[in-house]
């Protein structure tokens, strides 16, 4: 299966990937997250990367698609992959139809996970990750059972995205209505939109995909 992840910021895009790459064996691809390994390894990617990323801005197009380009090319994506957070603009999405083609691949749905703009800032600026296995967790939403001691791996050591702070989210949200919502209508016509209620609870999202997704 190849599928599309779309929503807001903190709208669970990266929760439900995880979830989907267990359940239906498919790969999660996040650019978000290769952008943060290119910045951290200072690569040439990730230098011209760095300063839009911190600022809530989208990284150049021609990064992005080049990045996921050679991804798609990688032999452990043979069963299905699930891409989260691309493409994020109609030049992306273009590319990524062009992409798919010229390999004989076809997407089978776009989940677009819709949450209100008023739970977003809090959501995304109180999560953090455990930094051994990568357990998420919440200032008040989702607290280790024990305070500062994993749930899952026990490590003591948990770390918080740099642009996870209120004002850089706040410009997130911006970029996401003014460039990524229009996708919904661009899918929405092409057929493969299927929405589901991103303010239900995690579990619930999730019985929500898989049901689109059996419906596909
Ligand atoms: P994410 O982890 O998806 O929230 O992405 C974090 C940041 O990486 C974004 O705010 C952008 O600066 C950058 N980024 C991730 N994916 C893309 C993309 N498809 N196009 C442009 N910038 C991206």
């Amino acid at each position: 299966m190849k599928l599309v992840m779309l929503g807001p910021p903190g709208a669970g895009k990266g929760t439900q990937a995880r979830r989907l790459q267990d359940s239906r064996n498919l790969v999660q691809l996040s650019t978000g997250d290769m952008l943060r390994k290119a910045v951290a390894e200072a690569t040439e990617y990730g230098i011209k990367a760095a300063a839009a990323m911190k600022a809530g801005e989208l990284v150049s197009d021609e990064i992005v698609i080049a990045t996921i380009s050679e991804r798609l090319d990688q032999p452990d994506l043979a069963n299905g992959f699930i891409l989260d957070g691309f493409p994020r603009n109609l030049e992306q999405a273009e590319a990524l139809d062009a992409m798919l083609e010229a390999k004989g691949l076809v997407l089978d749905a776009v989940i677009d996970i819709a949450v209100v703009d008023d739970v977003l800032v809090d959501r995304v600026s109180g999560r953090y990750t455990c930094a051994k296995c990568g357990k998420g967790y919440h200032d008040t939403m989702e607290k280790p059972a024990t305070d500062g001691v994993c749930d899952k791996c026990g490590s003591t050591e948990f770390k918080r995205r740099a642009d996870d702070n209120a004002e850089t989210v706040r410009n997130r949200l911006e970029v996401y209505h003014a460039e990524t919502a229009p996708l919904q209508d661009y899918y929405r016509s092409k057929g493969k939109l299927k929405s589901v209620d991103g303010m239900a609870d995690i579990d619930d999202v999730t019985r929500q995909i898989e049901e689109e997704l059996d419906a596909a």
